[in-house]
């Protein structure tokens, strides 16, 4: 099926989903007492809790399909995680960290540190590690620092990776293939949208896939059919 008859038919069914939808007495009523909670007793760790439980609520439905992934969110600070609001997203970016042999979790923590050291402004979404587990540091209703000019309309997903070449892992490869196909269908996108670092600013980012653009093309056909792997999951 082409891409644009098939966006046409996810949104379609996105929408007629959403009619459904509605917030029942219960669910109000938590959202009343998480509310109180928040003004009350404030802090980033109840906000992180709240998206945690957003999430992990929302996975029965629209999680299906996902790879599996921790959320382990960064404190809201200005030089990691602003809190500014993503309104529409256009695409996702592709990235690697430039610091071999590094895991998804330090990373994550290293994002995390820039809100007492100040060193510089930098984050992802998501980061993918060398053995292939994913941690989600950002929401997706939230801008990172990651992708220059990209940053307000995109998704960023960082990947670890062994040596200088920049070479990912089967196990990278593998996860970041089932990650971005699953964004892909939650956010009503096609391969087409995934893009690299290096496509927004010419900087050598993910190395690998700048220096082999064949297994860019290679990637992003592995996108596209895992895009339909999810659809059947989901029963689309
Ligand atoms: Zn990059």
């Amino acid at each position: 099926m082409e891409n644009k008859q098939r966006y046409t038919k996810r949104r379609n069914i996105k929408e007629k989903k959403g009619k459904r939808r509605g917030f029942s007495r219960p669910a109000l009523w938590g959202g009343a007492v998480l509310a109180v909670l928040v003004l009350s007793a404030g802090g980033n760790r109840i906000l992180g809790a709240i998206e945690e439980y957003r999430l992990l609520e929302a996975r029965n439905e629209s999680f299906a399909g996902a790879p599996p992934f921790d959320v382990e969110l960064l404190d809201i600070n200005e030089y990691s995680r602003p809190g500014i609001p993503l309104e529409q997203i256009n695409g996702i970016v592709i990235h690697y960290t430039a610091n071999p042999g590094s895991t998804a979790q330090n990373n994550r923590d290293y994002f995390n540190s820039l809100k007492d050291s100040h060193e510089t402004k930098v984050s992802s979404h998501f980061v993918v590690g060398i053995q292939g587990e994913i941690i989600q540091c950002i929401p997706t209703s939230e801008i990172a620092y990651a992708s220059n000019s990209r940053n307000s309309d995109t998704l960023s997903i960082e990947c670890c990776h062994t040596d200088e070449t920049g070479k990912f892992t089967e196990a990278t490869y593998t996860s970041l293939v089932r990650l971005t196909g699953w964004l892909c269908y939650r956010f009503n996108l096609t391969s087409e949208d995934v893009i690299r670092h290096y496509d927004v600013t010419g900087k050598i980012c993910p190395k690998y896939y700048v220096e082999h653009p064949d297994m860019w093309e290679k990637f992003k056909e592995d996108v596209e059919k895992q895009i339909q792997v999810v659809e059947q999951e989901v029963g689309v």
